[in-house]
């Protein structure tokens, strides 16, 4: 079996172009700007399977590939592969891995982290990441639902 050109996979779909502030953790996996809501810190996870398929979930705002799709005025057949296959076209299969959640919380402790670190040299905690970290908690739940739900 020949491994998958993940190159091509990452051209033959219109969304990473379109998003802002891409960064690629691995092969096939990225983080991003959410556009479903006013995200300043990358918290949507988009993996692209080695077929092709583009899935996307924001852990702020819960958005799936649908909802990017639509706030980015795209066709939801772009998270598919351009093929002729019928399949792709009728079932979108849209979720997010254990290891984008893992991912995404590695990334929320660091704001901890770095929140502690300040709060031990007496410093003031801005706000913004005061409801940052409240957003940080309510994600977390809202991905151990997830999981619960895919189980
Ligand atoms: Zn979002």
């Amino acid at each position: 079996m020949n491994a998958p050109n993940l190159e091509t996979s990452y051209q033959s779909n219109d969304i990473i172009p379109r998003l802002h502030k891409v960064k690629r953790l691995s092969e096939g996996r990225y983080i991003a700007i959410c556009p479903c809501h006013e995200d300043t810190r990358p918290s949507l996870a988009i993996t692209i399977k080695p077929d092709g398929v583009v899935l996307m979930k924001c852990f702020a705002c819960g958005a799936d590939g649908l909802q990017v799709c639509e706030s980015l005025g795209i066709n939801p057949a772009s998270l598919f592969p351009h093929s002729d296959n019928p399949k792709y076209e009728k079932q979108p299969r849209l979720g997010f891995s254990s290891w984008q959640l893992l991912h995404s919380l590695e990334k929320d402790m660091l704001v901890v982290l770095i929140s502690a670190k300040m709060l031990v040299r007496g410093e003031a905690l801005p706000e913004s990441d005061i409801n940052y970290l409240s957003e940080v908690v309510m994600r977390i739940n809202e991905a151990l639902q997830y999981l619960e739900g895919a189980r």
